[in-house]
């Protein structure tokens, strides 16, 4: 048993009953009858690939957002090599983005034989802090990737007219934060170029896949070349034109989205306003019952943003805590909250160390990170679900609590 007093019944982690007896994940996809049906009717229809439904999805993903081209992506992390290629980063170049993400947005633009170069993120939303990325922006600098963190828009304004100034691209990461508004306005439709993810932890799922939304015809063209080939026409455009010549006119990837993704994520497309107001209800429920917690910082919301919230991340208040969040986190897996920690920052993963390892420090971030949990959040948690993961997180950290 714990040394410490016990204020509450013992905890899970010290041989008391867990608060659930199963384990609870911090996120999952929800499939319904027809979204199954869905992807049967293209097995059983003439295009598996490439097909009407990428097309379908598309337009009415595009719509949705508020943006006037969509382009899907075989994955979130191919849409993000694709924003970097039509950003045209190469050699010499650098993108400027935040630490405090998954390395995949980091990892973009090296692909693409550029620099990433990181900027501290604001102390509220855990977003790029303008402030930062303005004293790193330089006439090298060719895109700012932008994260939505959690699903809370970025500074999107801010950072649109430091890109402008310098005749760099923003790009916004928002992996997280699909049917999120800023200033009113749909993520989608705002920065140059904006990334989702499809992953099935993700708003909306293809099994894996991704998409970037954009009102420029000509990035949306070079967008669409590159994801297959850099080939400048389609197979069925060229079977229903009875044509069999095709050019490639840049090297490009096959990084495309399969119809049977595509009838998936159209099928789920319909559920996404459902998804968005059940998250938008567990967080207020979450914010309502940890507001006397001194001991929890709850996820800040800035007037301009209405979040879409894909996590829910508290930050311990170490200081009143007698445990550090290692602790912390054993103890809530252990009442079978399946908690996480998002993210590691990307420079202190050993291939950014080994590489580009320097002395800066991103103080926010890293503070950051040594006191993160991100808290179960999906749409068909039920109602004890959210009961639990309230009633184990006050019980641990009364625990713990000085
Ligand atoms: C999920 C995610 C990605 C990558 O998306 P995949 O579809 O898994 O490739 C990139 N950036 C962020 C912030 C993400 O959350």
């Amino acid at each position: 048993m714990s040394a410490l007093p016990t204020k509450l019944e013992a905890l899970a982690i010290h041989g008391g009953a867990p608060v659930r007896s199963t384990l609870l994940p911090y996120g999952r996809q929800s499939l319904d009858d027809d979204d199954i049906q869905a992807v049967v009717n293209v097995l059983q229809s003439d295009w598996l690939t490439t097909g009407p439904k990428v097309v379908e999805f598309e337009e009415r993903f595009a719509a949705r957002v508020g943006a006037r081209h969509g382009v899907s992506f075989s994955s979130g992390t191919a849409a993000l090599h694709g924003a970097a290629f039509a950003a045209g980063l190469g050699p010499g170049d650098e993108g400027i983005t935040t630490p405090l993400t998954f390395c995949a947005t980091a990892n973009c633009i090296l692909y693409q034989g550029a620099m990433p170069v990181f900027a501290d993120v604001s102390a509220d939303t855990l977003n790029l802090d303008p402030q930062e990325v303005s004293r790193k922006i330089s006439a090298r600098t060719k895109a700012i990737f932008a994260v939505d963190f959690a699903g809370h828009p970025a500074a999107l304004d801010e950072l649109g007219e430091l890109a402008k100034g310098r005749g760099a691209f923003l790009i916004e990461d928002a992996c997280h934060a699909l049917g999120a508004e800023f200033q009113g306005k749909r993520v989608g439709g705002i920065a140059d170029m904006t990334v989702f993810s499809f992953h099935p932890v993700k708003h909306l799922t293809t099994g894996e896949g991704g998409m970037v939304a954009t009102n420029d015809a000509r990035l949306a063209e070079t967008l669409r070349r590159f994801r297959n080939h850099g080939i400048s026409s389609e197979a069925r455009q060229r079977q229903e034109a009875g044509q069999w010549f095709y050019e490639m006119v840049l090297l490009g990837f096959n990084y495309r989205l399969t119809d049977i993704a595509c009838a998936l994520g159209l099928s789920q497309l319909e559920k996404l306003p459902a998804n968005l107001a059940r998250r938008r209800e567990i967080a207020a429920q979450y914010t309502e019952a940890f507001r006397d917690l001194n001991a929890i910082v709850v996820p800040a919301v800035r007037e301009e943003a209405h979040p879409a919230w894909h996590l829910y991340p508290i930050r311990l208040n170490l200081e009143m805590l007698a445990v550090g969040r290692g602790e912390v986190f054993r103890s809530l897996r252990a009442e079978n909250i399946g908690v996480n920690v998002h993210y590691i920052p990307v420079h202190q993963h050993p291939y950014y160390r080994e590489r580009f390892g320097s002395e800066e420090i991103y103080p926010v971030a890293e503070d950051a990170y040594g006191r993160l949990i991100s808290l179960p959040m999906f749409h068909s948690m039920t109602a004890q679900d959210v009961e639990d993961v309230i009633r184990a997180v006050r019980r641990v950290v009364g625990h713990y609590g000085r």
